[in-house]
């Protein structure tokens, strides 16, 4: 299946060169002098076995060094808008720019996927500005000399299980009732591909160095069979793995291996947590996996957090169990720190195991199942609409300036996770307090713990 890439970046980094080089006609003007004005072009790019839409920013206006001109943002926004994936492109000889960092900020904010590309990177002129790509935080760079054609299967690699997962995503591409701000129109009927089979479910295990993710799951596997050795490249094994868990097909992100690709081992720590960040996208089920021994720490709840905000399902798993002596206080324990360190993901199962002796794995996975569907839950619409007269008459709406709010109508418009909107009157004037009692009632009173539940308020129906 396809999807659409774009690159980005500030001008003269390559971008048209990469661009030429993955559509394989010279159709670009390559210059120079930055700043030749062109628009966002569109081509069909190969590589590997890859087929793929790629569009090009460059030839926006050149940055002075700590601003962004206005229509080199806007033209940026439209093609992360355009694009499943961002590749994003700095100039490995230059290393990082502060215009750079502002091209970095738009995307994690805005981007569905973000690779990194160092590009320039032949011979040795590029190799302190690789390292210093590491800071933006948004994963691995990618070296590649545009120009030369080196690094190709690096970027076809970063690519592929991205790509992989798009089309297992279309492929599961579920009945749903339809958003509605959105007709369902001919063409989007057509687009519509036929599921052929079932897809795994897809959980990712996350967790700081060492928490255990590799030894979890081996132990799932039930065989060593996970990539450890220093020959382990980004490959389809490093980063996922098949298997029926529990008789479920399941597919594992595995960020452990994705580690074990580090060539900057003093990085290891920014780079789990981006690694990490990378197999949320994939999940939909977050298994996050804390140390016994040092449970909550900063890095545990970043990833816990962003876990939540990309709307996925989250398991909180307590490994090294088999070396807590007193079970029944360190428990409490990490109850009430859960509650007030992640009060975002209330009611998420807290399982606890032994990644080494295996105990607690078949409540790990019943808790995964149950996240998944709770995640994949519905609610009918009359059934919502009776539940919300009785808030409504619980706890009636605020009346801002003497005039009540009035919510209308309810309905859940999606699920993965559930996202439900109410119909009420003056959306904008609706406290955040009011949003958040009716979120905490949903899921208390529709059984939904672990799954991030959103809610919208909408103007007119
Ligand atoms: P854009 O503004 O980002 O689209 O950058 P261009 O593709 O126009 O490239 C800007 C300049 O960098 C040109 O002179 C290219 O020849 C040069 N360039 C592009 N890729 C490479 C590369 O991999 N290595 C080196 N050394 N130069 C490159
Ligand atoms: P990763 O970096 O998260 O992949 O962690 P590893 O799987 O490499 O495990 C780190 C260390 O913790 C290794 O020495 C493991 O043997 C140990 N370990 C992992 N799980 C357990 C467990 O459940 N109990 C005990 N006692 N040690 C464990």
């Amino acid at each position: 299946m396809s999807f659409t890439l774009a690159i980005v970046g500030r001008p003269n980094v390559g971008k048209s060169t990469l661009f030429n080089r993955l559509v394989g006609r010279r159709l670009a003007l390559v210059d120079d002098q930055p700043g030749v004005t062109r628009d966002l072009r569109e081509g069909e790019a190969r590589l590997g076995d890859l087929r793929f839409t790629v569009i090009d920013t460059a030839g926006l206006e050149d940055a002075t060094d700590d601003s962004l001109p206005a229509r080199m943002r806007r033209l940026t926004e439209r093609a992360v808008e355009m694009a499943d994936i961002c590749l994003f492109v700095i100039d490995a000889r230059t290393g990082i720019t502060p215009t750079d960092e502002i091209f970095a900020d738009i995307l994690r904010r805005r981007a569905r996927h973000v690779l990194l590309a160092a590009n320039k990177s032949e011979g040795r002129a590029g190799e302190g500005g690789l390292i210093e790509a590491w800071s933006l935080g948004l994963g691995e760079p990618i070296a590649l000399s545009a120009e030369h054609g080196e690094g190709m299967p690096d970027l076809y690699a970063a690519l592929l299980p991205l790509a992989d997962g798009f089309s297992a995503a279309e492929a599961a591409i579920e009945v749903e009732a339809p958003d509605l701000s959105l007709d369902v129109s001919e063409e989007a009927d057509e687009a519509m591909p036929v599921p052929t089979e079932a897809k795994p479910l897809q959980v990712a295990v996350v967790g700081r160095p060492n928490a255990g993710k590799s030894t979890l799951i081996n132990r799932i596997l039930g065989e060593d069979r996970l990539l450890t050795g220093p020959e382990a490249g980004i490959t389809r094994d490093a980063i996922s793995v098949r298997l029926d868990w529990g008789g479920v097909p399941t597919r594992i992100f595995d960020t452990a291996g994705m580690r074990k690709k580090a060539k900057v081992q003093e990085k290891l720590e920014k780079l789990s947590v981006s690694d990490g960040l990378r197999a949320v996208k994939f999940a939909e089920v977050v298994v996050v996996l804390l140390d016994a021994a040092i449970p909550f720490e900063q890095q545990d709840l970043r990833i816990a957090d962003l876990a939540e905000r990309e709307g996925r399902a989250v398991v909180v798993a307590v490994n090294k169990w088999d070396l807590e002596e007193d079970k029944g206080t360190k428990l409490a324990e990490l109850r009430e720190a859960f509650e007030r360190l992640l009060p975002q993901l209330r009611g998420a199962p807290l399982v606890t195991v032994s990644a080494k002796t295996g105990r607690g794995l078949d409540r790990l996975q019943a808790a995964v199942m149950k996240a998944h569907e709770v995640w994949n839950r519905r609610v009918p619409t009359a059934r919502l609409n009776r539940w919300l007269a009785a808030m409504l008459e619980a706890h009636p709406p605020p009346a801002p300036g003497g005039r009540r709010i009035r919510l209308r109508y309810m309905t859940q418009a999606k699920t993965r996770p559930p996202h439900f909107v109410v119909m009420c009157s003056h959306p904008d004037k609706m406290p955040e307090s009011y949003t958040r009692y009716l979120v905490n009632g949903l899921r208390e009173d529709f059984d939904m713990p672990g799954t991030p539940v959103r809610l919208v308020m909408r103007g007119q129906a």
